[in-house]
């Protein structure tokens, strides 16, 4: 694992009337400089975590210690998890703090184009606790029938109480 593979975490952050959104993208490792995400505390929040595209083990660590300092109360939430984000809240407890996120990204694969697309999903509206099933959903090339990369019921274990 050379560290010269790897892409460090851009963090893009744009102000509006709204609050403030948080773009994350590219790899959460031990350089992760995620402090520079600023106060967390008096304001809303939202992060859009579509970009994360690996998070190493020494990332993880950075990663529950930055969401412990969410004070209780703040309005931050968390939207387009990628199918990495969405694996690691799956196995690792705390990683949102106990937070549901509010959308995320599941990987598919159309084997008529051999092309891999992430879908995005919506928690309460598209998929929610009780059903725990991802809609059909099709090419956007083909219209075939797309396969989803992972196992439905792991991949969507956070969405139980
Ligand atoms: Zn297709």
């Amino acid at each position: 694992m050379s560290s010269s593979h790897s892409t460090p975490l851009r963090i893009r952050r744009d102000e509006s009337e709204e609050g403030l959104t948080v773009q994350l993208s590219g790899e959460i490792t031990e350089d992760a400089r995620l402090d520079q995400v600023g106060p967390l505390e008096g304001r809303r929040i939202l992060f859009d975590l579509s970009g994360v595209s690996r998070v190493n083990s020494c990332g993880v660590r950075e990663w529950i210690n930055f969401v412990k300092r969410i004070p209780a109360g703040a309005d931050v939430r968390f939207t387009r998890l990628s199918p990495v984000m969405v694996g690691y809240l799956n196995l690792v407890a705390n990683f949102l703090q106990g937070r549901k996120p509010l959308s995320f990204l599941a990987p598919y694969y159309c084997e008529l184009c051999d092309r891999h697309v992430e879908l995005l999903f919506e928690v309460g509206k598209e998929v929610s606790a009780a059903s725990r099933k991802l809609p059909e959903r099709r090419c956007p090339t083909c219209h075939g029938k797309l396969v989803l990369e992972e196992i439905e019921t792991d991949f969507l274990a956070f969405l139980a109480d």
